[in-house]
This record gives C-alpha cells, sequence and structure tokens, in this order.
C-alpha cells in the first residue's frame, strides 16, 4: 500500500492543478471541512459535499494516514443574504423557539441523515459558539497588526490595508479592484470603510439573543473568523487540507485565508478542495433557491419529483458516480439508472463467493488491484473505480459463463480488495454481511433443530428440514 500511496494526488483549487499530495508530517493529515449551519434540515446538495470528504477521509486513513479530520458546526455568525439577521436567530423566531434549541434539534438531525449514509465521524466536530474566545483572541490580533478596524460596536476587516502586503481572493482567482468595485454591500452596513469589507464581529443591539461579552461591547462573530480560529486551533497554523463546497470558495475561504495571512502570514491550508455542486434541473439546490430535496422524502419516497423511494446506499452510488469535482444533475432517471447498477454491483462479493476456483488462470487480479488504486490515487476518482467495479462484474460473468478460469490466488485477492474498496473506501453496505449474518441465523436454527431430534420432537426437526430443503438447503443427518 505504500507504494500507493506515493501516488495520490489531489486537484487543489489554489494552483487549479492535480498535485501530488505531500503532507507536513510525515504520517499525519490535517484536515477542515466547513460543515453546515444548523438552522434548516440538510438537502441532499450539502450531503453531497460530505458524502465527497467521507470519501477523502477513507481513503487517506487506508492509505495509513493519521487523519485528524476537523469539521464545524456553525450555530452563529452566519447571516441570511437578505438582512443582517443570523439564520438561526431567524428559524429560532418563526419556529418560535430558543437559537439554542434550533442549533441542537438540526445538528441531531443532520448527525442522522450522515448515519443513514453510512458516514464516519470527524475526529473533532467543533462548535462557533463554544470558541467565541479564540475568535475574540483572533480578531484582537488582526486589529493590532492594522487589517481590521472597530466601528461603533462592530469589527471589520480592513480589505484595502490589507492588500497593500497581500494579495486577497487568490482562491477565487479574482482581481482585487473589480472586487472593491462591486457595488453589493453583504450586509447594509454603513460603517464600513468600503462596501466589500467583511464584518468579523459585530454589534448586538438590545432584543438580540446570541450575545457575547468583548472588547468592542456585546456582539457576536462573522461567519468567516470561525473556521479560521477552529482550524488554527486544532490543526496549527498550517494544516494538509482544507475543503468545503464550491459555493464557499468565495468569499468564505478567501476570507478566511485572509485572515490567517494577517495574523499567522500564510495561507493557513496547502491544499484547497472544493465539491462541486449537486443541481435539480441544471440549477445548483439550495434552501434559498426553493428546490433543495430533503434525503428523507427520497429515502420515503414522499417528493413528488421521484416515482419512487430510492435507499441512502443507492443515492450515494449516484453520487459516487461522478466524480466530486464535477456538477451532478439529479433525476427520477439517473437515480433509476444509479439503481439498476448498485443492484448489480452489490452482488460481487457474493458472487466471488460462489465460484469454485480450478487450477487454470485467466484473470489478473494484480492488476485490478492497481486500477482501483491508480482511479482513486487520480484525484479521488469514484466513477473511475465504479468502472473497475464493472470490469470485475464482466470478469465474474465471464467465469461463470466458463470462458474464464480463475485460480484460487486470485479469487481471493479479488475478495479481499472488493471489500476494501467497496465496504471500507467507498463506505457501502458491508458486501459479505447479508451472508455471514444468514449463515449465523442458519446455525442457530440447526442448533435448535439438533435439540428437538434430541428430545425425539422429530415433527419439528423434519417441518425444519423440509422447510430449508425447500430453499435448496439440503441437511444431510447421515454425518
Ligand atoms: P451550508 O449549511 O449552507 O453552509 O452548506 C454546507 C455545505 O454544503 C457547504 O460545504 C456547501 O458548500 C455545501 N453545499 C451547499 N449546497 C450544495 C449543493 N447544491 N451541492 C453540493 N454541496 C452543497
Ligand atoms: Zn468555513
Amino acid at each position: 500500500m505504500s507504494a500507493y500511496k506515493q501516488h495520490l494526488k489531489i486537484y487543489n483549487s489554489l494552483s487549479s492543478k492535480k498535485e501530488a499530495f505531500k503532507s507536513i508530517n510525515k504520517d499525519l493529515v490535517g484536515m477542515y471541512v466547513c460543515g453546515p449551519t444548523v438552522y434548516d434540515t440538510v438537502h441532499l446538495g450539502n450531503c453531497r459535499t460530505f458524502i465527497s470528504f467521507d470519501l477523502i477521509y477513507r481513503y487517506l486513513k487506508h492509505l495509513d494516514y493519521n487523519v485528524r479530520y476537523v469539521r464545524n458546526i456553525t450555530d452563529v455568525g452566519h447571516l441570511t443574504d437578505d438582512s443582517s439577521e443570523d439564520k438561526i436567530i431567524k428559524r429560532a423566531r418563526i419556529e418560535k423557539i430558543e437559537p439554542m434549541e434550533v442549533v441542537q434539534k438540526y445538528t441531531n438531525e443532520f448527525h442522522s441523515i450522515l448515519n443513514f449514509f453510512k458516514l464516519q465521524n470527524p475526529d473533532i466536530e467543533p462548535t462557533a459558539t463554544g470558541h467565541i474566545i479564540e475568535q475574540i483572541e483572533m480578531i484582537e490580533k488582526i486589529i493590532k497588526n492594522g487589517y481590521a478596524y472597530d466601528k461603533n460596536g462592530s469589527v471589520y476587516f480592513d480589505l484595502i490595508s490589507f492588500s497593500k502586503d497581500f494579495n486577497y481572493g487568490e482562491l477565487s482567482n479574482r482581481n482585487f479592484d473589480d472586487i472593491i468595485n462591486e457595488s453589493r454591500t453583504l450586509d447594509g452596513s454603513s460603517d464600513k470603510k468600503n462596501p466589500q469589507d467583511f464584518a468579523l464581529w459585530k454589534k448586538a443591539n438590545k432584543s438580540h439573543i446570541m450575545k457575547w461579552r468583548s472588547p468592542w461591547g456585546s456582539g457576536f462573530p462573522g461567519w468567516h473568523i470561525e473556521c479560521s480560529a477552529m482550524g488554527h486551533k486544532y490543526l496549527g497554523e498550517k494544516f494538509d487540507i482544507h475543503g468545503g463546497g464550491l459555493d464557499l470558495k468565495f468569499p468564505h475561504h478567501d476570507c478566511e485565508i485572509a485572515q490567517s495571512k494577517s495574523v499567522y502570514g500564510n495561507n493557513p491550508a496547502n491544499y484547497w478542495i472544493h465539491t462541486n455542486m449537486l443541481t435539480l434541473n441544471g440549477k445548483k439546490m439550495s434552501k434559498s433557491a426553493g428546490n433543495s430535496v430533503l434525503p428523507f422524502e427520497i429515502f420515503n419516497g414522499s417528493n413528488n419529483i421521484f416515482s419512487k423511494s430510492y435507499s441512502p446506499m443507492v443515492l450515494k452510488f449516484f453520487i459516487y458516480q461522478a466524480h466530486y469535482r464535477n456538477t451532478l444533475d439529479l433525476s427520477d432517471e439517473a437515480l433509476k439508472a444509479s439503481e439498476k447498477a448498485y443492484e448489480k454491483i452489490k452482488t460481487i462479493y457474493k458472487e466471488l463467493e460462489l465460484i469454485v476456483p480450478g487450477n487454470e488462470n485467466d484473470c489478473d487480479a494484480e492488476l485490478w488491484i492497481k486500477n482501483c488504486y491508480s482511479s482513486m490515487n487520480d484525484d479521488f476518482n469514484s466513477p473511475k473505480l465504479i468502472a473497475e467495479f464493472f470490469n470485475l462484474y464482466k470478469e465474474i460473468q465471464d467465469i461463470k459463463s466458463k470462458s474464464k478460469n480463475i485460480d484460487s490466488v486470485n479469487l481471493k485477492k479479488y475478495q479481499e480488495y472488493f471489500s476494501i474498496f467497496y465496504t471500507d473506501i467507498l463506505g457501502f453496505d458491508d458486501a459479505k454481511s447479508e451472508k455471514n449474518q444468514l449463515g449465523e441465523v442458519l446455525d442457530i436454527l440447526l442448533e435448535i433443530r439438533d435439540k428437538e431430534r434430541d428430545k425425539k420432537n422429530y415433527e419439528v426437526s423434519d417441518l425444519i428440514r423440509d422447510k430449508l430443503s425447500k430453499l435448496g438447503i439440503n441437511i444431510n443427518d447421515e454425518q
């Protein structure tokens, strides 16, 4: 595996190129991914992003990296686009509950949805409200270094001052003059020196519920500062990977970079990974556009876009059939096709178990394994990996139809590595479990039958034997 480890290439949004992956510390990887704003149920688009990072996390671990995966929960400070109201506070007002109840409710829901997709938990899941002190400290340093100013109890990042020393917008490749000339103000404030200056701290009025004391008075943090503060706290001044959806590239991630440069003089991450958007009828799925589809609506078929329900594993398969950097359009036809394909792929392990190996061999499991690694090493190319699964499926059909032979060495290799790629790396239901579990149930049944036979209760023991025989499982009592 270490041979494969050296060949991992990651598309880095910073250079817009695929680059060989080199971690800062030999076998450790620090990865920060922007988590959800917990003011509503996550839609399938959000899930696509987290599913993609689960694949990356699992693969890095498979390559024997010791990964620290930090994925935050935004529970304060994410302002709505149309007003300067916090999304969570707005939701609390609408639902007539405490903001922290909103946070708890949607955090729980987020976890339970990701469980349906069988995602692994991050190693640390910090909340913005749990790191107010760290955010205040970072803002103080930015002010001290001359890149932020306070005005009427709020603090803003000073883009003009920052741009004299550093390049702003390097991730999104935006021209600084264009940014400055964009007249749009995101929060309608007149306290800013420049409309594009972004809030690090916002003054809270008396009726505001979520607020904290700070050197600038009572208020709450801006959205971008939480990720900088938490990333630094858990991964240090410089870590390996920072990720999130493509829509976060600008302004969120460029603002994060600016904040880190202001304090530590450098971009916080070596590799920036951005996942592309899930769309519906060609339009980005989003809560605000009103075209979001919720995972549960698809699991139980209650959304009228779809003709039927689809399981979490089919949805995940559909997501992995596209590379994470491409857009992916959700439709009933696409899901139907994915379901059909998934039904085939999920039989592979069982089919391999049924094959009786011979002495001759026409199969090259080593080459197949190498191709699987090459797919994943090519910027986590899951569709290429799935294509390898189909190659194996075809190989199995050829073996079954006797146009190919396989020996036990190659057969075992296929089993071992299919299980690794399908279960451990893509995180699908364990291909073996159904069979293993059924085997265990059968053992229990046979034990009961033996006991009944010992008691000469032949009526029950014969009933079990006959029913099993109808299922093709024949018991030989003579042995
Ligand atoms: P939010 O809760 O809006 O901050 O979104 C959580 C994560 O989901 C972010 O990384 C977003 O970039 C990502 N995201 C939002 N909409 C989509 C979409 N339609 N497709 C893929 N990812 C998305
Ligand atoms: Zn973030």
